[in-house]
């Protein structure tokens, strides 16, 4: 049933009221709507403010994480007093003291492959507010068998995209662009590439434009179309695109025709079971921190390689180690000896992962990533090195 604005409600909305093509009625399906937002990150963050201040109705917030210090750099929702508490608590109180009125469903355990049809059919559209790729090809996957468009909005150092997927209404689906989701050791982690904050609020702030635009029936979505957003010339470029018939999802002859929970986590089984078979000829691909610093201190001719680009290693070092950036090192092989144990780190453990899958294809059999890089390596053996 659709709810009547009271007089209250009148004058806090009178500046979507006095627009054209807004007015009463579009207040009111503002206020009726549901909105469901994945992640309460860089784009969460002002996707549910500019929300919450618009008055839609019922806001369902999707967020397992707690609030981190290297969060506070992008993610608004959040201040320095809900350090190391969930964020889902933490959006709640900013969102309820924005607006009181406003309905918020906590999600706390996420969008999952077991929950997501579910969870998406309960509202009017999706937002993906996440940063990793097999949530955004859950997302996309599950509001298309929920039948339920979503507005996608991602960033990536200084570039940003925003779309709105409407498969149901003939427009493209993520995997229209993207069919298959990227291999873990393809793509850095995205902590590790960088991000401008400022950045994070012109790529939500679009994505809100998307959402209102939408409950109200008002001008157009961009449901065949990518924003390329290119924040260091401020260049705009729209990539249009049509519906792909031979989208393994929305296509004449989808390939994928119900969420399964193996198609959206990275190859970790893989990584797995090579673990496993190192560990059995006592040669494991990555290690821990832990054992990592036990290594360090029972054989030094170890040699430690760090793997992060210069401005990284300026913030912090464990020492005595070589400094080779990712991409210097097939170009540096005669610096390293295949007589020794080499142990590989980076930030989280993703760039040195990939390092030492490329040293021991070249024939380092004694290379070891250090699994949680120097950010684990912080935390669990030297605090005294300024974590980032
Ligand atoms: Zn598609």
């Amino acid at each position: 049933m659709i709810r009547d604005l009271n007089s209250q409600q009148i004058a806090k909305y009178s500046r979507h009221i006095c627009l054209p093509n807004v007015g009463i009625q579009g207040q009111k399906k503002l206020t009726n709507s549901r909105i469901l937002i994945v992640g309460l990150g860089g784009l969460g963050s002002p996707v549910a403010l500019y929300l919450a201040a618009a008055g839609i109705g019922t806001l369902g917030l999707a967020e397992f994480d707690k609030v981190e210090s290297h969060n506070l750099q992008r993610q608004i929702l959040h201040k320095n007093t809900f350090l190391e508490k969930d964020k889902l608590l933490s959006a709640e109180k900013e969102l309820s003291a924005l607006n009181p009125e406003i309905s918020l469903e906590l999600h706390a355990s996420g969008i999952l492959p077991d929950n997501a049809v579910e969870l998406i059919s309960q509202y009017d559209l999706v937002i993906d507010g996440t940063d990793n790729f097999p949530t955004r090809y859950l997302i996309n996957d599950a509001a298309y068998f929920a039948k339920k468009p979503l507005v996608y909005g991602s960033v990536y150092q200084f570039e940003g995209q925003v779309s709105f997927f409407n498969p149901c209404n003939g427009g493209p689906c993520y995997r229209c662009y993207f069919p298959k989701m990227p291999k873990a050791e393809e793509i850095p982690n995205c902590s590790e590439a960088g991000v401008i904050g400022a950045l994070c609020g012109v790529v939500g702030s679009m994505q809100s434009m998307e959402a209102i635009k939408y409950i109200l029936g008002i001008g157009e979505c961009s449901e065949k179309s990518m924003i390329l957003i290119d924040s260091l010339t401020m260049n705009f470029r729209k990539l249009y695109l049509e519906q792909d018939s031979h989208c393994p999802l929305c296509g004449d002859q989808p390939e994928i025709t119900e969420i399964k929970k193996a198609h959206y986590t990275f190859n970790c089984q893989t990584k797995h079971e090579t673990k496993q078979e190192y560990k059995m000829d006592l040669n494991p691909i990555e290690i821990s921190v832990e054992e990592s610093k036990k290594l360090l201190d029972s054989d030094p001719t170890t040699l430690l390689i760090d793997v992060r680009e210069d401005h990284e290693r300026e913030i912090c070092s464990i020492l005595p180690s070589i400094h080779i950036p990712m991409q210097s090192i097939p170009e540096n092989l005669d610096k390293i000896s295949k007589d020794q144990t080499l142990l590989v780190h980076c930030h989280h453990g993703m760039r040195s992962l990939n390092v030492v899958n490329y040293l021991r294809e070249k024939g380092y059999k004694n290379a070891i990533n250090m699994r949680g890089g120097i950010d684990q390596w912080t935390l669990q053996i030297d605090s005294s090195l300024t974590r980032y």
